[in-house]
This record gives C-alpha cells, structure tokens and sequence, in this order.
C-alpha cells in the first residue's frame, strides 16, 4: 500500500510517536504504513536536484574540451575547478516510522514507549516508497557524478610538459567523448 499523499501528524518530540485522529463515516480500513518524515523526503529530493545541476555543469564543461575549437587551457580548467565546487548536500539516513492508519481519512498511530509525557509537534509524513524513488533517482546520478567529478578534477590540475600540450589534449578530448557517449540521455 503506498500513499499518494502528504498525511499530517502530531510528533512527539521525545519518544517519536506520530499520530492523527480521524475517523470515516463508513468506517476506517486500517492498513500498515511505512512512514517517512517529509523532511527526509525534501532532503533528499534536494540533494537529487543539486546532483542533477551538478551533473548538467559537468557535461558543459566535458562538452567544451570534447570540441575540436582551440583549447584555452586556463578558461577550461577554471570551469572545470568552478563544476567542482557546486556543492551536494549528503543523503539524509531518515527513521522509516511503522504504524497503522487509513489512508482515507488520513488516521495515523505510529506508537512509541514514552518514558515521559509526550509533548508534540506539528509535522508531516509521507510514504517511505515516495522517498525511495527519489533516492534510487539520487544513487543513479550519484554514479554518473563520481565519473564526471574524477575527469574535471583531472582537467582541474593538468599541466601538460611544455612541448606536449598537443598530446594531452588529444588524451583528454577522447576521454572527454568517451564520458559524453556513456553518460548520455541521462538526468
Ligand atoms: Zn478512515
Ligand atoms: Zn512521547
């Protein structure tokens, strides 16, 4: 059973219980949920987005040395030294939270041994289906990131001997196509 949407819930900010009254004129169905704090799922879909635009900025600048235009090695490795440094926020390791509840009405129990009185907060919890496709999305551009990220770091600190800046080149601009073919058509 996977929700299809956002379910508010009060959290305890002690113990970790979450729970939403609610109640169907019909009756509820009750089923097992595997919750997720929506604060895990907008982490991870953040940091999904910033491998994305990383990814995107990394193929530009593998792009510009894959081109047969005249090499301006200070421009390409400040881009290359630019890609590098957008910053990626690291995966959240987010509580997957079990309970009970209906989808329908939006009832929640997710329990807890509370040593003490709860005191709760406002939150929202999501399936922890929905975060696990945002987080296979992540590992996926993850790997092509690694890829990308050891080339321009390459790129980042070459220094062709004098006299060989021709064969450098051509090293790197095959590898730049190599990189450009496997990592096509994704994102
Ligand atoms: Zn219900
Ligand atoms: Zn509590």
């Amino acid at each position: 059973m996977t929700l299809t949407r956002h379910l508010p819930v009060a959290t305890c900010i002690g113990c970790g219980a979450r729970s939403h009254e609610g109640q169907c004129d019909d009756g509820c169905t009750d089923l097992p949920l595997d919750l997720v704090d929506v604060d895990d799922l907008v982490a991870i879909a953040t940091r999904a987005e910033a491998l994305e635009d990383r990814v995107a900025t990394l193929r530009e600048t593998v792009c510009a040395l894959a081109d047969d235009a005249p090499t301006d090695w200070t421009a390409l490795k400040e881009r290359a030294r630019a890609a590098v440094q957008i910053a990626v926020p690291e995966a959240p390791e987010p509580d997957v939270i079990e309970g009970w509840g209906c989808p329908q009405c939006g009832r929640v129990d997710a329990p807890q041994p509370c040593l003490g009185i709860c005191v709760r907060r406002p939150g929202l919890v999501a399936d922890v289906a929905e975060y696990r496709e945002y987080a296979e999305h992540a590992q996926r551009m993850a790997e092509i990131d690694r890829t990308l990220m050891a080339f321009a770091h390459v790129v980042a600190g070459v220094r062709p001997r004098p006299g060989r800046e021709q064969q450098t080149l051509e090293s790197l601009r095959s590898r730049a196509r190599e990189l450009l073919e496997q990592t096509a058509g994704v994102g």
